[in-house]
């Protein structure tokens, strides 16, 4: 374990035991303390060399704790994967909800993506050594191969796959719980109010579950990772406070997504947000995890609060990429332009140069640490 630290006086890593309780003698209470990395301990962690940018990713699917570190003598921080780390998957258009501020524009005449593509792209993902998939839409429960595609993700290697959903029915059937989630699953609700967050609560504790915040441990398997992503710009101001307030009754992790002007978001103009940070501070919420998009937005903002450069990064398409498996196009994020996509419709040799356009010096200016970045969020 003393390889992590070696050449890098700012990491340490403090080893222990479980015979008692006393802080180890170099812990700083001032420092800032990585407490969801993977650790020794648990028979499901991933280690995986990038042999191309000469790093290695450690990866929990339990807790979805990432670390990236490099031996090299120059220190350098990794900037990309040769292979994306993580896939967004879009498995359909197909979605009842009519949100006026879908970036997808998705409605109810979208197509599914064919089972035909998706059983393909499960085995590029298995071979490729792809560690973690996200599945969205549309409604990706709506698709009728849901349960296949995901079973197959698995067989084929992927050690998480998880999903956004606005359905909730799905709890009340333990077979469809196995099916979804699995052992690593985690799932993130879509809500646009306070009580969406009541619906998730409800339907969660009525079937006998229990809420696991989605970088949290736990040994119950009633335990069910679950968050609720939330886009900014939604709500009002006031209403937004009621939903930390409501997040925070509940202790509900809270995902928040930038606002995205493709699709519906192109007509629907969001509330002010600028001053979420400050709201976020002053409510006291807990902890709180953004996507890329809302980091690139307020990167300078997030900074000032003194968020930690650590714990995000404000480019899309370094460690992960989108695949619209509808339109079999490949792109870094899921709102690039469709014609902006690289065809993926033969699948073999295009995953390995999804991000080609991207610039490695240019992003270096985004680096978290000498070794490592982290992908969630802990904001405060
Ligand atoms: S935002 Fe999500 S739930 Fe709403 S219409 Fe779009 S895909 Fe459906």
């Amino acid at each position: 374990m003393h390889g992590f630290g070696v050449g890098n006086d700012g990491v340490k890593i403090l080893g222990g035991n479980d015979n008692d309780d006393t802080s180890h003698p170099l812990y700083d209470s001032d420092a800032e303390v990585l407490s969801n990395m993977p650790t020794e301990g648990s028979n499901r962690l991933l280690a995986k060399k990038d042999d191309v940018f000469n790093y290695w990713m450690l990866y929990n699917p339990e807790s979805g704790a990432k670390l990236r570190l490099s031996f090299s003598e120059k220190k350098e921080t990794p900037t990309r994967s040769s292979i994306p780390e993580l896939i967004d998957i879009k498995v359909t258009d197909y979605c009842e909800m009519g949100c006026k501020f879908c970036y997808m524009g998705s409605t109810k005449k979208g197509r599914h993506a064919s089972w035909k593509y998706l059983s393909g792209l499960a085995q590029l993902l298995g071979q490729s050594k792809v560690a973690e998939c996200a599945l969205g839409g549309g409604e990706p429960l709506s698709h009728p191969d849901i349960f296949n595609f995901i079973s197959c993700l698995r067989s084929a290697g992927v050690k998480a796959v998880n999903f956004t959903t606005r359905q909730l029915d799905w709890l009340s059937d333990p077979q469809s719980v196995q099916k979804l989630l699995g052992e690593n699953g985690c799932f993130a609700y879509s809500v646009d109010d306070e009580k969406g967050l009541d619906r998730l609560h409800k339907a969660i504790t009525e079937n006998g579950y229990t809420i696991r915040h989605p970088s949290g441990y736990s040994r119950d398997e009633k335990a069910i990772r679950a968050t609720a992503q939330y886009v900014m710009g939604v709500l009002p101001e006031d209403k937004f406070k009621q939903l930390l307030e409501k997040a925070k009754e509940l202790e509900i992790s809270l995902t928040f997504l930038g606002f995205k002007h493709t699709g519906r978001g192109v007509h629907f103009k969001p509330h002010d947000y600028s001053n979420w940070i400050q709201i976020l501070k002053d409510s006291g919420y807990w902890h709180a995890r953004i996507d890329t998009a809302l980091a690139k937005e307020f990167e300078k903002e997030l900074l000032e609060a003194d968020v930690s450069a650590t714990t995000f990064h404000t480019d899309e398409g370094r460690f992960s990429c989108w695949i619209d498996a509808v339109n079999q196009k490949i792109g870094v994020s899921s709102y690039t332009d469709l014609d902006k996509m690289k065809p993926l419709d033969k699948i073999p040799d295009t995953l390995n140069q999804y991000a080609d356009n991207f610039d490695p010096d240019a992003a270096k200016k985004y680096l978290s640490t000498k070794f490592m970045s982290l992908t969630s969020l802990p904001l405060l």
